[in-house]
């Protein structure tokens, strides 16, 4: 930072900043978490400078000796960590990684089966404002209304009245196990290719906390960056190694450009820490630790969606309290509690203002916190969501969230690079 402190000081001055804002701030956003300094590194590194457009050994330029390799890395590092036939770690988000799919799979105007947003699902899961939504016919499946959990025997109907081309299995906002083995079932009883969209329970997945889709799902896109811990970005996994060959095409030269290596090294960083068994214990303790979060909230009168979690987030429902999403993430953020309003199942509110706050587990637990830790998260919130016109709760809030913050540093090594 040194240098750009010389170089540039108006920017360094707000990366100074936004240090300091993830440091004395509780990070609550599922789809968030802190990577570590070797993942940092390798993406801030001379590779930025590298075109190397093609996959390792097979490029249109010159000079990709290195990159090769290193892509070559984080290739087999993702196919050990999931048990892939093939992975292509190109796409530069789960967005993208999300399109190839549809390139590859899909004609303009085939019906695609997704999640609806409002219950959980991913904007490129069929939204009318995504790309998925304009291009393809939709049909969108949501969750129960008595359990909030997925009804497989419902979308197995729907899937049978509509006959989709591909059906979209895994989301941003479901805190329940997915069982891919039953949307194998569904996908094979109308002959759909079934897609599985791990984004955000990618490191649950990898460290067999979860059940994986790998065996079950003709493709499976992620993000690298949620519960796998590694830089912002996204990719592609098969267990059938042709029909991973249609993919890299739809990535380059079909919706991409040139592969960003220097994400790619700090995906193969990640990977490689994400292969330690250091990584299961951590994966292990965000599940207890947004479980330990959802009791603590049952236990103060709120109702949890679906009645808990089994993974690294919860989704708080906020009408037990009569209070909407839009204003809790308001009252949170005053005591530099980081999370986002959400629709619940069935919100009557509207997606801007909503009936839910998402929490995810993810980030916290990377900074050493446990249960007894989130149980005091969840207490502070309630607090202050229970007292929302009281300043001296806010300020007492404020001051819980400090000591958490002072207890559990975030790049200490960091801290004296800061401009002044
Ligand atoms: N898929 C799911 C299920 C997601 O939750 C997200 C991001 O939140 C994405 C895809 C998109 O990822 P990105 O923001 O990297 O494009």
């Amino acid at each position: 930072l040194d240098f750009l402190i010389e170089q540039d000081a108006a920017v360094a001055e707000l990366i100074g900043k936004e240090l300091q804002r993830q440091q004395d701030h509780l990070e609550m956003i599922a789809s968030e978490n802190f990577t570590s300094p070797a993942v940092m590194a390798a993406q801030g590194s001379v590779l930025t400078n590298k075109y190397a457009e093609g996959l390792p050994n097979k490029r249109y330029y010159g000079g990709c000796e290195f990159v090769d390799e290193i892509e070559q890395i984080a290739i087999d590092r993702i196919k050990q960590l999931f048990g892939a036939a093939h992975a292509n770690v190109q796409p530069h988000s789960g967005a993208q990684a999300n399109f190839a799919v549809f390139l590859a799979l899909l004609q303009p105007g085939d019906t695609i089966m997704g999640m609806d947003l409002s219950h959980g699902g991913h904007l490129t899961h069929g939204s009318p404002v995504n790309v998925s939504g304009k291009w393809f016919n939709v049909v969108q499946y949501g969750v129960s209304q008595e359990t909030e959990t997925l009804d497989y025997d419902a979308i197995m109907a729907l899937a049978k009245e509509h006959k989709p081309k591909i059906i979209i299995c895994g989301y941003s906002a479901y805190p329940r196990t997915i069982h891919f083995d039953k949307f194998r079932a569904i996908a094979d009883e109308v002959g759909a290719y079934l897609m599985a969209d791990i984004a955000h329970i990618a490191g649950l997945v990898a460290t067999g906390l979860h059940p994986n889709p790998i065996p079950h799902c003709d493709v499976v896109t992620t993000t690298t960056h949620k519960t796998l811990r590694g830089p912002r970005g996204g990719l592609i996994m098969t267990r059938d190694a042709e029909l991973g060959k249609k993919f890299d095409k739809c990535v380059f030269p079909g919706s991409q450009g040139g592969p960003l290596e220097h994400v790619i090294a700090g995906k193969a960083v990640a990977f490689g820490e994400a292969l330690r068994p250091e990584f299961k214990t951590y994966s292990a303790q965000v599940i207890a630790n947004a479980q330990a979060m959802a009791q603590q909230f049952i236990e103060r009168g709120f109702k949890i969606v679906s009645g808990g979690t089994d993974n690294h987030l919860i989704l708080v429902d906020l009408r037990s309290i009569g209070m909407t999403g839009k204003i809790a993430d308001a009252l949170v953020s005053q005591v530099n509690i980081t999370a986002n309003k959400n629709t619940v199942p069935f919100d009557p509110e509207s997606p801007f203002v909503t009936s839910g706050i998402r929490l995810g587990a993810a980030a916290m637990t990377t900074r050493g916190m446990g249960t007894v830790e989130f149980a005091e998260i969840a207490n502070i919130i309630a607090d202050r969501l229970l007292n929302p016109e009281d300043s001296g709760v806010a300020a007492e809030c404020l001051k819980r969230v400090e000591t958490l913050c002072s207890r559990f540093p975030l790049y200490p090594h960091l801290r004296e690079q800061q401009p002044a």
